[in-house]
């Protein structure tokens, strides 16, 4: 098939940035990925699936493009980085579709070759995989979990401010990657001390959203204070402090888990203590 005659790609990505739709002088921006126009594919471009075989269910029909990192945005157009997106989503399954896209895209990028034999890898017909057509090796998007900790005192609740975040006065929840021989509960309870010093229990399970930077899986948890006093480690926070529902930091915008497990155990203080307190500000 002619590179002009491909079917259109419901979602562009150059690296981490997805294509969107310029504003109109004066209009907002349109807080939602844009398609491919009717465009030949760039040169080194890559057009993928976003599901192969059983795995097209709806909400994953179609394509998406990856383009090499000085692609032009088509006129109309521009590329706006997908955290933008995330941030400004109302609901966390608006960019699911768009996620997996990225995540699909970050691991196409990383195994163009074999990692057994380095020979140049190719497509399994039936499902999203690269098949090895020297060796036979078969290898699957990969998934790095990491975990998401709420962790709870009383009626209040620990937020910390990460070194990298990108709002500025932004406070969220501990997060860190699941390590090699430890269970999810057993990162909560590492992460947790090696963060802010404090040791805690009973991590149960609160939730989980995808996370393609690059090849993530946000799983949620809340879990209890046991001992300890705040002592961020002065790297990956720099602040931390416990808050509850009426006052607080700025939070992570509302398509995020963080945010939705922070809003759910506000909630239930709320309930609890029988304050009705509005909640300030969101992450533009
Ligand atoms: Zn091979």
């Amino acid at each position: 098939m002619p590179s002009s005659m491909h079917p259109p790609a419901r979602f562009a990505f150059r690296g981490p940035e997805v294509l969107a739709r310029s504003p109109v002088q004066g209009g907002e921006p349109d807080p939602r990925p844009a398609p491919w126009p009717q465009l030949p594919v760039p040169e080194g471009a890559e057009l993928f699936p976003l599901a192969v075989g059983a795995a097209i269910r709806p909400g994953l029909e179609g394509s998406a493009l990856a383009v090499p990192p000085e692609t032009p945005a088509p006129e109309g157009h521009e590329w706006a980085p997908l955290r933008s997106f995330i941030n400004a989503a109302s609901e966390e399954h608006e960019w699911f579709p768009a996620a997996r896209a990225l995540a699909l895209a970050n691991w196409r990028a990383a195994t163009r070759f074999c990692g057994r034999c380095g020979s140049p890898n190719g497509d399994k017909a039936d499902e999203s995989a690269r098949l090895c057509p020297a060796c036979g090796a078969l290898q699957y998007p990969r998934l790095s979990p990491a975990v998401l900790a709420l962790v709870r005192k009383g009626d209040r609740i620990l937020l910390a401010r990460n070194a990298r975040s990108p709002v500025a006065g932004m406070q969220s929840i501990l997060a860190g990657f699941v390590e090699p021989g430890e269970t999810f509960e057993d990162c909560v309870v590492r992460e947790v001390r090696e963060e802010v010093g404090i040791e805690v229990a009973n991590a149960r399970y609160a939730g989980s959203q995808p996370w393609p930077f690059p090849d993530s899986l946000m799983v949620g948890f809340e879990c209890d204070w046991v001992s300890g006093e705040l002592a961020p480690d002065g790297v990956e926070i720099v602040e931390a402090g416990w808050y509850g529902p009426d006052a607080h930091p700025l939070l992570p915008g509302p398509g995020s888990l963080s945010r939705r497990l922070v809003e759910r155990a506000f909630t239930q203080i709320r309930a609890r203590s029988g304050v009705r307190a509005a909640v300030p500000g969101t992450a533009p």
